[in-house]
Formats: C-alpha cells, structure tokens, sequence
C-alpha cells in the first residue's frame, strides 16, 4: 500500500482520493478550508441540467465517509522535500507525512470584480458578480432591489475578468456563458415579468446540452442577447443603473436603465495554487494555471516526477470535465505507483 497525499479538497481532490482509496492505496487529503467541497459549496444549481448542488455535496460527503481516507482540514502545505524517492511533508499545523506521491487538486479562484472599477462592483448597490446572484438564487435567498421591489431589468454582462487585455486575463474562463444562461434561466421563472439582457462578445456554448439551453433561453423565456462590451455603468438617484455599450451587430451605441446587474466573473488561479506550486517546486503558465507536461497525453503530469495535477488548477473547466480530470490523474498515479 503507497500513500498519496492531495493538496485542496474541492471535487477534483475528493474523486481523486476516492480513486485511489478504491485502488488499495492510503490517501490523506489536505485542505485549507474548514470544510471539503470547494466552491461547489457555494453554488445552488449546476448548469446544464439544473441538478441540486446539494444532490452532488451529499454524495461527496457520503464517499468520504464510506472510503476512509485521511483528511486534514484548515492546514496549508508549509514544505516538500524529496529523499530517498519518497515526499517529506511539512504543514501549517506542523504535522510530518511522508507520501510516495502527490497530487495538486487546488482549483482556482473568482476574479475579483472590484478590479474592474468601471463596473462599480461594492460602489453601486445593485452591481453583483455571479457567485453572489448563486447565493440569492439558494431557497429563501432575497431578490428584490431598491425600496423592497423585484428588479424588472436586469443586465449580465460577459467576459468580467477573463479575455480582457485590462485585467491581464487573456484566455477564456469556459464556464461563464453557461452560467450565465443558467442564471437568467433561473431568474426568468422566479421573476416572469422582468427583462433580460446577456451582453456577450462571444458565445462559448461547448459542452453537453448548452446549446440547447442558450437556445430555450431565447426562445421559451425571451432573454435577449446583445453583442457588446460594456464600457461603463453609473448609478442613478433611485439606484437603477445607467449602462453603456455599443451593439455591435448593428454598429450602434446603446445606453439602457436596469434595475440589477450582474457581472459573469472568470476563473483565476489564484493564491491556493501558486502556493501548492511553490511548496513543490512545478510551473506555472502565463495565466497562472498549473503548467502540464504536454496537452494530450499527460495532462495530468506536472514538470515533477511523482507530483501530479487534477482539476481546474490546470485550467478553467465545468464540474463534469474536472471529475473526469480527477479519474484520470488517480489512474496515472496508480499506473506511476505500480512502475516503481
Ligand atoms: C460562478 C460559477 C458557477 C459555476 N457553476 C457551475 C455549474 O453550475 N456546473 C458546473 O459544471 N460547473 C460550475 N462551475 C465550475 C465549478 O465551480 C468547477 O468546475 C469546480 O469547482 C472545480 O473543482 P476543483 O476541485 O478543481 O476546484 P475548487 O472547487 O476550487 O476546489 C479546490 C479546493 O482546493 C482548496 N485549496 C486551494 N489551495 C489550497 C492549498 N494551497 N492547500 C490546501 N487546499 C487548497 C480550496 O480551498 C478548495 O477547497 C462554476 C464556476 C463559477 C465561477
Ligand atoms: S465562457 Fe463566455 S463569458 Fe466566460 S470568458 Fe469565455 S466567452 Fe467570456
């Protein structure tokens, strides 16, 4: 029996986990949050198909319990030494483990929407990112506007953060046109009387059944899209919003009064990973997802023999992409782990 230690303990880190407990091996899971679960913690329903997050937290949480693997919440990776073809591990709560391999599962996180000042996001009272409108969408979460109405005019707004020169985002966060066909779709039926309107540049409609749910967007609930960039948002006196854009199918400017906006925010890799990426010694690309040996065949590989990566550490993907992500990368390390 080999053990495995797997740094972040979002879905990526516990289906790889479960693999690896399924195949023999002894894994200790360690996670900086108080809780397993990552940010599917913090979402209401799952595009494409609406299924509760709640249906998939459960069935984590069960898995974990049912496979018995180690887990160490609230601690942080401090070092990583290699000796002797073995991984001596140091953590913030000073605990040693020795691993025959690891594997990086530590996700990414949210841009942050107050970079985009323009926006007014925590300035205007009615300005919210996605991962806020996922909490008002949550049974008993509150969705009216000013003075206690419901919002008739509601703008999203594509592309925040991500393929965006200003905020130094080149690449596209993949999941946000989905979600945010997924959240109009949402606020359609629980407010049938309001006014959509999705400013996009371009659509990334790739996966499973998203076509066809950008398509019922349109065609069952009359959410509108625009081709724009926004270029600005300002708040009035009774704090509906005043936003500007250019339509730039028709070659027009475009000014427009919403009473709620919500801004679709992209996928960075944030803090946890280039920590994790440090403490082992593997690369980073540009955009500061984990860098893997090669695309196609060994994308679960890092530049470190022994250390491997699962999930969306490597690059912005859906639940459905980082869970078959995380398979695979249990099956390198067991196939590694067999060679030695
Ligand atoms: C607004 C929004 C809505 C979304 N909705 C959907 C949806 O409806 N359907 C869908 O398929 N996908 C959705 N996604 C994508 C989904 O969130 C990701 O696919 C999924 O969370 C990726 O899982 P992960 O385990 O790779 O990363 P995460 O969920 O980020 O988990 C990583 C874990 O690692 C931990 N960690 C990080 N750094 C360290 C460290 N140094 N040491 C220890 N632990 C660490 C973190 O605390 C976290 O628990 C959405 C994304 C966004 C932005
Ligand atoms: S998925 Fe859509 S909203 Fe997100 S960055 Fe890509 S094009 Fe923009």
């Amino acid at each position: 029996m080999k053990h495995i230690v797997i740094i972040g303990g979002g879905i990526a880190g516990i289906e790889t986990a479960c693999a690896l407990t399924d195949a023999g091996h002894w894994v200790t899971v360690i996670e900086k949050d108080s809780q397993l679960g990552g940010k599917l913690n913090n979402w209401s329903y799952l595009f494409p198909d609406f299924t509760p997050t709640e249906k998939i937290t459960v069935e984590l949480q069960a898995k974990c319990r049912d496979k018995d693997f180690s887990i160490l919440t609230s601690t942080e990776i401090s070092t990583i030494l290699r000796k002797d073809g073995k991984f001596n591990i140091e953590t913030s709560s000073d605990q040693k483990l020795e691993a025959d391999a690891v594997v990086v599962a530590t996700g990414y996180e949210l841009f942050d929407a107050h970079r985009k000042e323009e926006y007014g996001y925590k300035i205007y009272d009615h300005v919210i990112t996605s991962a806020d409108l996922e909490e008002l969408l949550k049974p008993g979460g509150d969705l009216t506007v000013a003075a206690g109405k419901y919002p008739k005019r509601i703008a999203f707004v594509h592309c925040v953060g991500s393929r965006d020169e200003k905020s130094g985002n080149h690449y596209c966060s993949k999941v946000c046109c989905i979600t945010g066909v997924k959240q109009a779709i949402e606020l359609k039926m629980r407010l049938p009387d309001a006014e959509i309107f999705c400013f996009y540049m371009d659509l990334r409609m790739y996966g499973k059944h998203f076509e066809e749910l950008y398509r019922e967007a349109q065609e069952k609930y009359d959410i509108q899209f625009i081709r724009g960039r926004l270029s600005e948002a300002s708040e009035k006196i009774d704090k509906s919003l005043l936003i500007k854009s250019e339509d730039t199918l028709s070659g027009r400017p475009l000014k427009m009064n919403v009473d709620l906006m919500v801004l679709l925010v992209g996928m960075e890799a944030g803090k946890g990973t280039a920590n994790a990426a440090k403490a082992c010694g593997i690369g980073c690309e540009e955009s500061g997802f984990l860098k893997t040996t090669d695309t196609f065949l060994k994308s679960n590989f890092s530049e470190q023999e022994g250390i491997f990566l699962a999930g969306s550490c490597t690059a912005p993907m859906s639940v459905n992409d980082t869970i078959l992500h995380a398979r695979s990368a249990a099956m390198e390390v067991k196939h590694w782990l067999s060679k030695r």
